[in-house]
């Protein structure tokens, strides 16, 4: 499946909930979020329609996301049935960790690949400030589950706030001279206002590089295989990598091959534009495989060329990223 632009899109994010068990605030109010309620969130076999519909379409990776994907029950089965679709996608997961180290053995035997944990800061404190939840030492109990699991190569998603946590890029690079981590840093992105962050908050690329030059030589690495928004580096005598992604700084949109569904069924062309197609109303009208094809394609011929972010008429959506899946 191509885009307009003869982008080929290969990579499907699914979002399966808007809530979630911490309240990290540059993406959720304190009060957490109004659900759509039980009839507005896909079902699981909803999702696997779409799923396998994309997957017909030439799409090769899946990611779970949400809100937090473990607090929806059934979530290792649902994992299990999208990894048994006949072209065999690479199933990945994003989570924030607090649940990962009950679940890491069950889902590696689902079929799921890998993990990205996101995590923003290495300070018990700090984290409770952050999420406004205790729960450091799970999400760290969750990350040694899953290498234990071999749910590797394990990502760490890390996003620096100026005035908040931007002191402890260091402290998270280093984590890559005692493991085989990918320690990837994303820039803040104002996807959604009235979340007490704002575009200044924002640490740019180039200032997060900057800091990691301090560190020692660094080096960095060419990407094998697909195409993703992560510029990568190696600091030497590391045993993982360090990624940055300059979500909003510069554009990669030349290299986007993903489509996101959020948890209420709306397809996403582009995480930093509102626009959305409807797949659930056609899916509950009883559209057929082939319906449900047409509706995919569509949305990715709606992608637009590149985000408009930092542009005089830009303006924040109205969804959270807990809704959209990050
Ligand atoms: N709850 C899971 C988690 O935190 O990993 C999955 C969903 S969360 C919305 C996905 C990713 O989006 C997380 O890595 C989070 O740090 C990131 N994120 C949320 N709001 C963001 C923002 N405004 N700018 C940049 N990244 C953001
Ligand atoms: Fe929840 Fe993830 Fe958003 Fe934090 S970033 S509030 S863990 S959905």
């Amino acid at each position: 499946m191509k885009d307009s632009f003869g982008r080929k899109i290969e990579y499907l994010r699914l979002s399966v909930t808007d809530r979630c068990n911490l309240r990290c605030r540059y993406c959720m109010p304190e009060e957490g979020v109004t659900s759509v309620g039980h009839g507005g969130i896909l079902s699981y076999e909803e999702m696997l329609r779409i799923a396998t519909a994309a997957t017909a379409l030439g799409v090769k990776k899946i990611r779970i996301t949400g809100g937090e994907p473990l607090v929806r029950k059934g979530i290792v089965d649902f994992i299990g049935d999208l990894a048994s679709l006949p072209s065999r996608p690479e199933i990945v997961l994003t989570t924030n960790g607090l649940l990962l180290a009950g679940l890491a053995d069950k889902l590696k035997g689902a079929g799921l690949a890998r993990v990205n944990v996101s995590l923003d800061t290495l300070q018990a404190e700090r984290f409770e400030t952050i999420t406004r939840r205790p729960g450091l030492d799970r999400v760290l109990d969750g990350l040694r589950a899953a290498e234990e699991a071999g749910l590797t190569p394990i990502k760490v998603n890390m996003v620096p706030i100026q005035g908040v946590n931007g002191d402890e890029i260091e402290d998270f690079a280093r984590l890559t001279f005692s493991h085989p981590w990918e320690i990837r840093f994303i820039e803040f992105m104002p996807v959604s206002g009235g979340l007490g962050y704002d575009s200044e908050n924002r640490l740019p690329a180039s200032d997060i590089l900057h800091t990691l030059e301090n560190l020692g030589e660094l080096s960095s690495i060419e990407r094998k295989g697909p195409a993703g928004p992560a510029r990568l580096y190696k600091l030497a005598g590391s045993l993982g990598r360090l990624g940055i992604i300059p979500a909003v700084s510069s554009h990669f949109c030349d290299e986007c091959n993903r489509l996101r569904l959020t948890s209420d069924g709306r397809l996403r062309p582009c995480l930093l534009s509102g626009e959305e197609i409807d797949i659930r109303e056609a899916l509950r009208k009883g559209a057929s495989d082939q319906q449900l094809q047409v509706l995919l394609r569509d949305a990715a011929m709606a992608k637009p060329e590149k985000h408009r972010v930092g542009e005089d008429d830009y303006q924040k959506g109205k969804r959270g990223m807990q809704e959209i899946g990050g």
